[in-house]
């Protein structure tokens, strides 16, 4: 999908605007000061096209001054997007800071949409007509908080964005497959990156037909070639004093959003942290398929390799179906098993169970572990049927609502019995009457 960034100094209302474009509360509601948020894009839809939000309100909390974090959050958010909204406060006038975003989005190049903000009066235009002198074009007068506006900053928000890029996700068929290696900062990425590429690389800076030009790379390893999405910000180093977590989820939802499979890195020599999982999380939620490389091997001892195991099942038991591969980017230890283990997520990932089979097999699981009894009544799975793949989706139609445990059951069970290695799977119930 087209990606739409929403920049502008602290409080010129970007989340009440996002959250306007997004149709719900959650941006601001799940704000706490201090907190990087675990989300940063949103899907929203206009008028029948789809394209995605960047929030770049929760930098704002950070260390930096704010002249700085401004700038930055614009480089870094414009650097992801299609297109750019621009909040300036129509009742304050043009500040310096807001002149600062302009200069970088004139550098950047992208398409901007200026938003005046805070235009409540009756005479919006005349009110905000005053902006044409920030050199951006036309102000849109808009009233994030109470709505007015939003309806024609959005339609000049799709004329400014894309059509959805030819090489969305899935789009692609026959192409090299699509990997996503992601992982908090040095874990060693970029290591295995080179360790990979200068072995056997083939074409390096292959720019994807996209607007936003994150650069592929392309690397044969196994005997096969292999897409490596949006390696610019691993060869990259941006040098942030903060909002670096910020920035690293950024490239990291960009990528997913272009990749199949999910490699991720995890570093052995450190505790698994939150900001590993919440990684991992996000290549779950993205749907994609998942492997996890634990890097830095050769600097294991007895005692931290204890410690790690017990720490894989404490932390990341939610994911024990992924792949999983001990390497070492630098000494090149096991960089052989990392094709095996993405090529069965890829199975796992596209892998597709025939309704007959299924049925079969809920029969049987519906007959020997039935659902508990609920006011006397007892809800019963009636018939199944897996309506997509990439990941495997399962639509299971039942003639009462399914509790949360019997359906994470059924998930198990399936996973068992069909296996799915390295993918996530969804099921979802709907109830017949
Ligand atoms: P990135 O931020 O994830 O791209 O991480 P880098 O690739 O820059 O690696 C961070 C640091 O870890 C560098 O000093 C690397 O040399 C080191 N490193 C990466 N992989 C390994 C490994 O397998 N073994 C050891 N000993 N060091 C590694």
């Amino acid at each position: 999908l087209p990606v739409l960034a929403v920049v502008g100094r602290p409080n010129v209302g970007k989340s009440t605007l996002v959250n306007r474009i997004i149709g719900r509360r959650e941006a601001v509601v799940e704000d706490r000061p201090g907190v990087t948020r675990d989300r940063v894009t949103y899907e929203a839809e206009w008028t029948g096209r789809r394209f995605k939000v960047v929030d770049t309100g929760g930098w704002e909390q950070d260390v930096l001054g704010i002249q700085a974090s401004v700038a930055a959050q614009a480089e870094f958010a414009v650097e992801a997007a299609d297109a750019v909204v621009l909040v300036v406060d129509a009742t304050v006038g043009v500040t310096d800071a807001d002149e600062a975003v302009v200069k970088l989005l004139r550098r950047a190049g992208k398409p901007v949409v200026l938003c005046a903000n805070k235009v409540d009066g009756s005479s919006m235009e005349a009110e905000a007509a005053y902006l044409w002198s920030l050199g951006v074009g036309e102000p849109h007068p808009v009233s994030a908080l109470h709505g007015r506006g939003t309806g024609d900053l959005l339609d000049a928000v799709l004329d400014a964005l894309p059509e959805a890029p030819a090489e969305t996700f899935g789009a692609t068929v026959g192409g090299p497959r699509r990997i996503a290696l992601i992982g908090r900062p040095n874990v060693g990425k970029s290591s295995l990156l080179n360790r990979a590429a200068g072995e056997e690389r083939v074409v390096v800076h292959e720019t994807a037909g996209t607007t936003r030009d994150p650069v592929d790379e392309l690397i044969e390893l196994g005997g096969k070639t292999w897409k490596f999405v949006d390696t610019a910000g691993i060869r990259r180093r941006v040098h942030l004093q903060g909002g670096a977590d910020y920035y690293a989820s950024l490239r990291t939802a960009a990528a997913l959003e272009r990749a199949e499979v999910a490699v991720v890195l995890i570093d052995v020599t450190e505790p698994i942290s939150v900001q590993d999982t919440r990684i991992i999380t996000m290549a779950v939620d993205a749907g994609r398929a998942l492997v996890i490389a634990y890097n830095k091997w050769d600097l294991l001892d007895e005692e931290r390799r204890f410690y790690l195991e017990r720490e894989i099942e404490q932390e990341l038991v939610q994911v024990r179906w992924a792949p999983r591969v001990n390497i070492s980017a630098r000494t090149g230890r096991h960089l052989e098993k990392l094709v095996p283990a993405v090529e069965t997520a890829l199975a796992g990932w596209e892998s597709r169970v025939p309704t007959g089979k299924l049925n079969a097999f809920l029969g049987q699981l519906v007959a020997s572990h039935p659902h508990p009894l609920r006011g006397g009544k007892q809800p019963r799975i009636l018939f199944g049927t897996q309506a997509g793949t990439r990941p495997p989706r399962f639509v299971l139609f039942a003639s009462g609502f399914l509790e949360a445990g019997y359906r994470r059951f059924i998930e198990r069970r399936l996973r068992e019995e069909f296996g799915f290695e390295g993918s996530p799977i969804h099921v979802s119930v709907r109830v017949r009457e």
